[in-house]
C-alpha cells in the first residue's frame, strides 16, 4: 500500500509544484502589464492615500459572466492593520488582490481605498501606492541594484542600500564579486528562493507604498527559509495597511484579523484564538497542517530555474 501511494503522491506533488510555477509567472505578467480593457476615467485624479484603509463594500466580481468567483464580499482593512485571507485554492483570495490592484473592475459593490472608489482614480496611481510580494519574484536580468530599484529607478544609493538591509540581504550582496552591480536573472547568477524573495522585499521596501499586498509571499520556500524570511516581512508591514494571502496558517496566526474565504465567500472571520475556539473552517485547516508539520517530507521539488 504504502509502496504504491508515495511514489504517486509525489508526483502529484511535483505536477502542482510546476503547474502552480506557470500559474504564478501567469501572474506576475499581469502585474507588470495593463489588462487593456481598464482604462482610467477622463480626467481622473489621483489616489490619494491618507492612512491606507481599504473597504470592500459587497464586492461581487466574475471573470466570465457564467462563472461568479466573488460572491458579494464585505471587508474593511483599518489604516495600519493587517488582515489575512486564507482560504483552499480556488477560493477567490488572489482575485480580491486583483480588484485591489485595479487589474479588473468589480461587476459588483465597490471597493475604496480611503474613501475613493478606485474606479474613480488613475491606475498609476493605484500602483504606486500598494506594493506586492508575490510568490516568486521576477528577477530582470540586470544588476541586483537594478532589481531593487526597479519602480524607484532614481533612489538614491543610501536609500537602495538601506532597503536591502532592511530585507535582510545586503551582507549577502557584499559577498558577491560585482557587489551591488553583479548580474542576476536568468543569464546571471541565479538566487535561491528565499535570495530572491529578499530582493522582491527590498524593491518593495524602497517603494515605501502604504498599502502591501502579500499574495502567499513565501509559500514556495521550505520553513526555515520562511521564517526567515516572515519576520521582514512583518517588520515591512509596521506602520502600514497589510493585506496578506497565505497558505500555510503558522504565518499569518498573529494577524490582527483572519479572512477564511470559501466559493468566493467569506465563511469565518475573527482572530486566530477566536477561529480557533470557534471549532469550524478554520480550526480544521489549523489543525491539519498541525498534524501535517510534524510528518517528515521529501525533498521539494519548487523552483524549476534550480
Ligand atoms: P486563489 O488565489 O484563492 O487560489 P484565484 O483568485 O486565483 O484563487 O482564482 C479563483 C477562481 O478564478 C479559480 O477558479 C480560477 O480558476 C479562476 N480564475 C483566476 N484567474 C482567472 C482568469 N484570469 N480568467 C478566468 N478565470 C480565472
Ligand atoms: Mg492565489
Amino acid at each position: 500500500m504504502i509502496q504504491i501511494t508515495m511514489p504517486l503522491n509525489f508526483l502529484g506533488t511535483v505536477y502542482r509544484e510546476i503547474r502552480q510555477a506557470l500559474v504564478d509567472m501567469g501572474e506576475m505578467f499581469e502585474l507588470l502589464g495593463q489588462p487593456a480593457e481598464i482604462v482610467d476615467k477622463p480626467g481622473a485624479p489621483d489616489l490619494k492615500v491618507n492612512g491606507g484603509k481599504v473597504e470592500l463594500d459587497d464586492v461581487s466580481f466574475a471573470y466570465d459572466p457564467a462563472r461568479p468567483i466573488l460572491k458579494g464580499i464585505s471587508l474593511k482593512v483599518g489604516a495600519g492593520e493587517t488582515v489575512a485571507i486564507v482560504g483552499p485554492s480556488g477560493s477567490g483570495k488572489s482575485t480580491i488582490g486583483r480588484l485591489l490592484f485595479r487589474f479588473y473592475d468589480v461587476t459588483g459593490g465597490a471597493l475604496r481605498i480611503d474613501g475613493q472608489d478606485v474606479r474613480d482614480v488613475t491606475q498609476d496611481s493605484v500602483h504606486s501606492l500598494i506594493g506586492v510580494v508575490p510568490q516568486d519574484t521576477v528577477l530582470f536580468n540586470d544588476t541586483i541594484h537594478y532589481n531593487i530599484a526597479y519602480g524607484r529607478p532614481d533612489a538614491p544609493r543610501e536609500e537602495l542600500i538601506a532597503a536591502a538591509k532592511a530585507a535582510k540581504i545586503h551582507d549577502f550582496i557584499m559577498t558577491l564579486p560585482e557587489g551591488y552591480e553583479t548580474k542576476v536573472g536568468e543569464r546571471g547568477l541565479k538566487l535561491s528562493g528565499g535570495e530572491k524573495q529578499r530582493v522582491g522585499i527590498a524593491r518593495t521596501i524602497l517603494k515605501n507604498p502604504p498599502i502591501l499586498l502579500l499574495d502567499e509571499a513565501t509559500s514556495a520556500l521550505d520553513t526555515q527559509t520562511e521564517r526567515d524570511i516572515q519576520e521582514s516581512l512583518k517588520e515591512m508591514g509596521q506602520g502600514r495597511t497589510v493585506l496578506t494571502i497565505a497558505h500555510r496558517l503558522s504565518t499569518i496566526a498573529d494577524a490582527d484579523r483572519i479572512v477564511v474565504l470559501d466559493k468566493g465567500e467569506i465563511v469565518e472571520e475573527g482572530r486566530h484564538e477566536q477561529l480557533l475556539a470557534l471549532g469550524g473552517r478554520y480550526a480544521a485547516m489549523w489543525a491539519r497542517q498541525s498534524a501535517e508539520e510534524d510528518t517528515p517530507r521529501g525533498p521539494r521539488l519548487v523552483n524549476l530555474e534550480e
